[in-house]
């Protein structure tokens, strides 16, 4: 078995964190498994050097350990654009220029009991997905690219399916168009990045081997585009466990924002790894 953590290095790490590290780590161990850590900084605007000493530093002190060097998102961005030219010479991707503003007008009439809200927020309403081929010039330097989920539903003859240990215990099995109207073309590629968190940690959770994916259940509609991608890039889909969110007083999950619960936070008013592990419940 092997599990990871994969944070982005843009804030401190919070109890909530600890609960998905711990829980992650303590699988693996009990398991004779493996715990990898993974260092999710593609949005190079927010991600911070000192940040991502802050999460080894808290890590370890919470008693967790993991082979070295950790995985770092920044140093795999030849992996993601093989990826997308893949994609792209299979006609399954598209550029994008919307702005945000586009979108939400064009989307401003929706027609009854057609969603407008999917995984990644405004379902897109397809204006610059080509009707027929793919598109056959090189993307603008400023447009995103998009998956042409009606496209990649028909390249896929494998059943779309996971099985989750988490939250909801069960083995999970979607619709290809129930994918097509409650996703849409989700973006792979964002502007000046490269890459987008779906593709990365799809490509990265493949290239680390990652057997058990313990995560928030924040992310568990996201999984759906990640077997999706898994299946169309012939990667193998593992298990997922989506665990509940920490929350605060107010039972409001707790943000990157939240520096009142950082764990430095606690560190210094003297709690240690234990007390951690007891507010979280473990
Ligand atoms: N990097 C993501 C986050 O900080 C987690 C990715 C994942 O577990 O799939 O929320
Ligand atoms: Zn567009």
């Amino acid at each position: 078995m092997i599990t990871r953590f994969a944070p982005s290095p843009t804030g401190p790490l919070h109890l909530g964190h600890a609960y998905s590290a711990l829980l992650a780590f303590d699988m693996a161990t009990q398991n004779n498994g493996t715990f990898l850590l993974r260092i999710e900084d593609i949005d190079q605007s927010r991600a911070r050097p000192e940040w991502e000493a802050q999460i080894f530093y808290d890590l370890h002190w919470l008693g967790l350990h993991w082979p070295t060097p950790a995985m770092r998102q920044s140093d795999r961005l030849p992996a993601y654009s093989a990826a997308l030219d893949h994609l792209w010479q299979h006609g399954l991707i598209y550029p994008c220029t919307c702005a945000r503003r586009d979108i939400h007008d064009a989307i401003s009439a929706p027609q009854e009991g057609v969603p407008t809200i999917g995984p990644d927020g405004l379902i897109y309403p397809g204006t610059c997905r080509p009707p027929h081929q793919h598109a056959t010039h090189a993307p603008r330097p400023d447009a995103v690219l998009r998956l042409n989920m009606a496209r990649a539903i028909q390249a896929i003859d494998a059943p779309l399916e996971f099985s989750e240990t988490g939250l909801h215990c069960d083995h999970i099995t979607f619709a290809a168009n129930d994918v097509i109207t409650k996703i849409g073309d989700s973006v792979l590629a964002r502007r000046a990045m490269g890459t987008s968190y779906h593709l990365s940690v799809v490509l990265d959770d493949a290239a680390q081997g990652i057997t058990h994916i313990v995560r928030g259940q924040d992310l568990y509609e996201t999984t759906t585009i990640h077997v999706i991608l898994q299946r169309l890039l012939g990667l193998p889909t593992p298990s997922y466990h989506h665990h509940k969110l920490i929350r605060d007083e107010n039972g409001r999950r707790l943000a990157k924002r939240d520096d009142a619960r950082a764990l430095s936070k606690y560190r210094a008013e003297g709690a240690g790894p234990n007390d951690i592990r007891r507010m979280v419940g473990l």
